[in-house]
């Protein structure tokens, strides 16, 4: 049985695995520019975040219908429910769909169609947060906002993506504040390859909760320890650290450092599809790669469940977290 945890960063875009893609590709009429699977992950070799966008950006195009949404986000939960994610945040951007022509509509009742299953099927609570891409303008994220106004009771709350320099959190204040005057919760990523005065900014201009990946808060000392002191989240994702550059190896990852520092640090997939892993195998890797003891990974899980948005069912989460608590490593390869 694997350890029980939350994953919390995680696009469901960016769980679209080369055989679905393929397989959808054919059921639109979608042409792909390459010539199968194999083909398809060499292109996997990323120079930088840019590099991965292009491709992730381009692959979404066999996306179009409403079961094309279920599909996916049921296909993720399958996988992510084996490697034991019991609650899982799922992030989205309706703008790289609509864009194509596919309606809001669409998208979200697709993806909301799996997670109404998901307990049933998988034993995995959801909730889902709606990004921005933030390399598109204030304006259109506005506009999506009111868009998805029809379907604010599947969403449990907004987040920043997409490409991060040049594209400071204070670009989009007024889409975060009317989302916050519709009762969503906030979060940004932030500090992945910006700088740490992005982070500064999604929490004071923002008012984020919760910051993804937030790496480059080590570059300020006083961030930090703001970020200790206020308990402020941070989803890390290593394996997408080393695929996109922002860390050479793993073995380098900062994370044991952040979680010495006493910051509320979590580990998550991002993309997995692209990214080389699904959360359990995340565990894997930095327990190998950083020497992570039993007790710094049960610190891990009991960190994602803490950093949830569970608030309305608070039972479900002591209970998550007492799963933690009792976890025996030794029944961690026993099916
Ligand atoms: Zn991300």
């Amino acid at each position: 049985m694997p350890l029980p945890k939350a994953e919390l960063h995680v696009h469901i875009e960016g769980t679209l695995e080369p055989e679905l893609a393929f397989a959808l590709a054919r059921r639109n009429g979608v042409e792909l520019p390459f010539a199968d699977t194999e083909e398809l992950r060499r292109a996997y070799d990323f120079e930088d975040l840019q590099s991965f966008l292009d491709l992730y950006y381009a692959l979404m195009a066999v996306l179009r219908t409403e079961d094309d949404f279920a599909e996916l986000t049921d296909a993720y939960l399958a996988r992510a429910a084996a490697q034991g994610v019991r609650h899982a945040e799922i992030f989205f951007d309706p703008q790289a769909h609509t864009v194509r022509g596919v309606p809001i509509a669409t998208v979200i009742e697709g993806l909301a169609r799996a997670l109404d299953d998901s307990e049933r099927r998988h034993g995995v609570s959801t909730r889902l947060i709606m990004c921005f891409l933030r390399d598109q303008s204030a304006a259109f994220a506005l506009e999506t906002l009111q868009a998805a106004r029809p379907h604010l009771h599947r969403i449990t709350g907004i987040g920043l993506d997409s490409a991060e320099v040049g594209h400071p959190p204070a670009k989009f204040r007024e889409v975060y504040e009317a989302a916050g005057a519709l009762g969503l919760r906030k979060v940004a990523h932030a500090g992945e390859e910006g700088p740490a005065s992005y982070i500064t900014e999604a929490l004071d201009v923002l008012g984020v909760e919760r910051v993804d990946h937030g790496l480059r808060c080590l570059e300020d000392t006083d961030l930090v320890e703001r970020l200790v002191r206020e308990r402020i989240p941070l989803t890390l994702c290593p394996l997408s650290n080393v695929r996109l550059r922002a860390v050479d190896v793993l073995e380098d990852h900062p994370l044991p450092r952040m979680m010495d520092a006493g910051l509320l640090c979590t580990v998550n997939s991002d993309d997995p599809a692209y990214f080389g892993g699904y959360v359990g195998d995340t565990f894997h890797a930095v327990r190998e790669a950083l020497g992570l003891d039993e007790e710094r990974l049960r610190e891990l899980a009991r960190n994602s469940f803490t950093a949830s948005f569970l608030e309305d069912d608070e039972e479900r989460r002591a209970r998550l977290i007492a799963e933690v608590d009792a976890y025996d490593f030794a029944t961690e390869l026993q099916e």
